[in-house]
């Protein structure tokens, strides 16, 4: 029997204070979100994965799942309450009977612990995993301790939380017909409509990615098992000049800046991103870009540069490697580069799947020596750490 997923991803998440909203944060070279979907979509039990989202994060979702076998988001509500009832709604034509609802910001959920749910849902209307309280609970308003509370048939829930469908969905239409707010689980909303929900054993490590520290902790654990399987570090180097010609912008890393010429080539000339594709094939011992992109074949005419450097990391993919590490220096009098930076940094690390820390790209001139100090066109060097099993 079939299997509905709600992954719930409406907050903006800034509890975490990087930039990015916590559940598009890198973890492991993917962002949090993208490992809490492949846990559902690997899933065999998992028919149908619903994602609710904020507004405005369209493109950073269609980014984070690219490649992924999943449904069109919807845009949820104010609160998490709000988002689950939109999510779920979401699935009612779908010809299924039970639905797991799960926090976007959970990557670590287990195979087993899907299993586990969807099989309770035999027998259960609802279905959450806990752990009991292991630590003396005392209440505190206001920081002053009151009172110890008893922690006996105390638990500390997680998700994925299970129910049957029809009736979850029915709850929380009540609910918010009846204006009931601040429901911070779907069991909560469950408990006022007297579904009853069993409790089963939760797991440790899926835990809620909430803190700055979570994302890094998260990252550290993610690189260094990663690492530990693959031992083979290879580096490579690539190295590209392009000559200016008439026009009015420069691709460098994908990024257009607004200059009074533009780099010749045959793609859109990106000398930055052909370097780097250089030195990442280079790392691999393949061939260079021109054995794989001919400059004599017009389909690469104009084309943008990533579908170069896209090529490289599908024969990185290949071997099952991953990118330790890029460094990009920009060897050009104009235009200035500084200010584009963080633009191509952006553009770089979901292509790449590293974390922005791990890239670097720099610039800097001749001090007019030379044809590059007469600007005449410019030259980029990068060299890629890569590992393999
Ligand atoms: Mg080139």
């Amino acid at each position: 029997m079939s299997v509905a997923v709600v992954i719930v991803a409406g907050g903006a998440g800034f509890r975490a204070g990087g930039e990015l909203p916590k559940q598009y944060q890198f973890i492991g070279g993917r962002p949090v979100i993208w490992w809490t979907l492949k846990a559902f979509v690997d899933h065999p039990g998992v028919s149908h994965v619903q994602t609710v989202i904020a507004t405005g994060h369209e493109g950073l979702f269609a980014a984070a799942s690219e490649g992924l076998k999943i449904a069109s988001p919807v845009i949820g509500g104010a609160t998490r309450q709000d988002s689950c009832r939109i999510g779920i709604a979401a699935c009612e034509n779908l010809e299924t009977r039970k639905v797991l609802i799960h926090d976007a910001a959970r990557p670590f959920v287990t195979a087993e612990l899907i299993s586990h749910v969807i099989a309770e849902l035999d027998r259960s209307e609802g279905v959450v995993p806990g752990l009991p309280v292991a630590d003396t609970m005392k209440l505190a308003p206001g920081g002053l301790v009151e009172r110890t509370v008893d922690r006996q048939g105390l638990w500390s829930v997680q998700t994925p939380q299970g129910f049957d469908l029809l009736s979850i969905k029915a709850a929380h239409e009540k609910a918010y017909e009846q204006k009931l707010e601040g429901l911070t689980d779907d069991a909560a909303v469950a408990e006022k409509f007297g579904i009853k929900v069993r409790v089963i054993a939760g797991r440790v490590e899926n835990r809620k990615l909430t803190t700055a520290e979570d994302i890094r902790e998260a990252d550290q654990f993610l690189i260094t098992k990663a690492n530990s399987e693959r031992l083979d570090v290879r580096v490579g180097q690539g190295i590209d000049f392009h000559e200016f010609e008439a026009g009015n912008c420069v691709v460098l890393c994908g990024v257009k800046i607004p200059h009074d010429k533009k780099l010749k080539g045959h793609s859109d000339a990106d000398a930055a991103m052909h370097a780097l594709t250089d030195a990442i094939l280079g790392a691999l011992g393949e061939g260079d870009i021109g054995a794989y992109f001919p400059p004599s074949d017009p389909q690469w005419k104009n084309v943008s540069s990533a579908i170069f450097l896209q090529k490289a990391i599908d024969l990185l993919d290949a071997r099952n490697g991953i990118i330790s590490n890029v460094d990009i220096t920009i060897l050009a009098e104009a235009p200035r580069v500084g200010p584009h930076i963080a633009a191509m940094k952006d553009l770089l690390s979901p292509l790449l799947h590293v974390s922005q820390h791990r890239i670097a790209i720099k610039a800097t001139t001749t001090e007019q020596l030379g044809a590059i100090g007469r600007r005449e066109g410019l030259a980029a060097f990068a060299t890629a750490t890569i590992r393999l099993p």
